[in-house]
């Protein structure tokens, strides 16, 4: 089998775990009890807790055998787990049988590290994707007082406390990343914060950022937020360094959006504000390099389809990501789409984007996410991934050597 037929079957694979999770068998959970937090790399709750508004000790992520990454989003009753054989671990389907071997990433040498006010560096930044520190500013959302979060999200879930970083503490962060060779992109994101103070703190941030990393560093950051009032916000966060921004819109229908996303629709100047926004930064910052999300599986697909080539064709990149039914928000216990029906619409968004002269440089540095479905698709018809030779969406050390 070719490497290419072999990487589109694993990608198969992994679309059913991205939607249905994937479990630890007893046994790898006693030897990932003793490695995870210590040599191996371990998941790190800010955003949302998992699925039971619990935070299980899981590995953040791990790779299949011809180097697709795939999250770790844990289930206790998946079909798939992940077994150990061995010393080594592998994936076994629900009669045990074994799927294929895995590799677990190890954990960075900055997770280690406490920053100047006594933080733990990896609860500031997470690594994720082997190559993205992963930049949670908040774990809360200002729409949570209102009631009007989006009826998918949980980030207003469960009991947790809740935290905001500054700015000084992120720089740490980074900068340790950054020198031990393991990051390219920061990536950040959080809740939508009471008064819209998000920019500014986005402005503060880069600039401690920019401090603490020596001159003319290359790490690429994306700013994910709401869509600013004062457009003029999107040319600042350009002068700050910011390579990309990121607005997700989530729903295309004007209608639909208005029912699932209460909050962006009468708070953030609704739609067409939004729509405009993304136009706006798709000028400012360049054609790619303003994104927006949709969560797929809600609105019928001929309608995100319809937003995907209208925002493609003005030069925005549009992600997908799966409507995960999370406990406590509107879609508990509802099922998902069939999972092969992601990995097509996914094939789509991608023929649409290269039809609009959207590559993966852009994609690569403007979401979130290279264990997307969609960055699969480009660095496997395009031969982007390290099995084909190509280092270049790689970091200057792979956390993904041993094991
Ligand atoms: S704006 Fe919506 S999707 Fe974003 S954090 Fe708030 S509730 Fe969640």
């Amino acid at each position: 089998m070719s490497v290419k037929d072999q990487l589109w079957d694993e990608l198969k694979i992994k679309s059913f775990l991205c939607v249905k999770g994937v479990g630890i068998t007893d046994k790898a959970n006693e030897e990932l009890k003793s490695r995870l937090g210590k040599d191996l790399l371990e998941f790190v709750y800010d955003l949302y807790l998992n699925q039971y508004n619990e935070a299980p000790l899981i590995p953040q992520e791990f790779l299949t055998p011809s180097g697709l990454i795939v999250p770790f989003k844990y289930e206790k009753d998946a079909k798939y787990k992940v077994d150990l054989d061995g010393d080594k671990y592998i994936l076994v389907d629900g009669n045990g049988n074994k799927v294929f071997d895995v590799k677990l990433p190890e954990r960075p040498e900055y997770y280690k590290g406490i920053a100047s006010d006594g933080k733990e560096l990896r609860t500031i930044a997470k690594l994720i994707c082997g190559d993205t520190m992963g930049v949670c500013y908040s774990n809360e959302c200002a729409y949570k007082d209102k009631g009007l979060d989006c009826l998918f999200c949980s980030i207003n879930k469960g009991n947790r406390e809740v935290f905001w970083k500054n700015p000084k503490q992120i720089a740490e962060a980074v900068a340790a990343a950054y020198n031990e060779g393991v990051v390219k992109k920061i990536h950040f994101t959080g809740g939508v914060v009471p008064e819209r103070r998000e920019l500014d703190y986005y402005i503060d941030t880069m600039e401690a950022i920019d401090d603490a990393l020596p001159e003319g560093h290359d790490a690429v950051a994306i700013a994910e937020c709401a869509a600013p009032s004062d457009l003029e916000y999107l040319d600042r966060l350009k002068e700050q360094g910011f390579k990309s921004v990121s607005m997700n819109l989530e729903i295309w229908d004007k209608n639909i959006y208005k029912t699932i996303c209460p909050g962006k629709s009468s708070r953030e100047g609704g739609w067409e504000h939004w729509v405009e926004a993304l136009e706006y930064a798709a000028n400012v910052f360049g054609r790619g390099y303003s994104s927006s999300n949709f969560v797929i599986g809600i609105e019928p697909a001929t309608l995100t389809l319809d937003g995907t080539k209208y925002l493609s064709e003005k030069g925005v990149t549009v992600s997908y990501s799966y409507l995960q039914p999370k406990a406590g928000t509107a879609f508990e216990g509802m099922t998902t789409p069939d999972t092969l029906w992601y990995v097509d619409m996914c094939h789509k968004l991608v023929e649409i984007q290269k039809k609009n002269g959207i590559g993966y440089k852009q994609v690569y540095e403007t979401t979130a996410r290279k264990d997307d479905i969609a960055n699969d698709i480009y660095r496997i018809e395009e031969e982007l991934l390290p099995v084909f030779g190509c280092n270049e969406y790689e970091p200057k050390k792979s956390i993904y050597g041993g094991n």
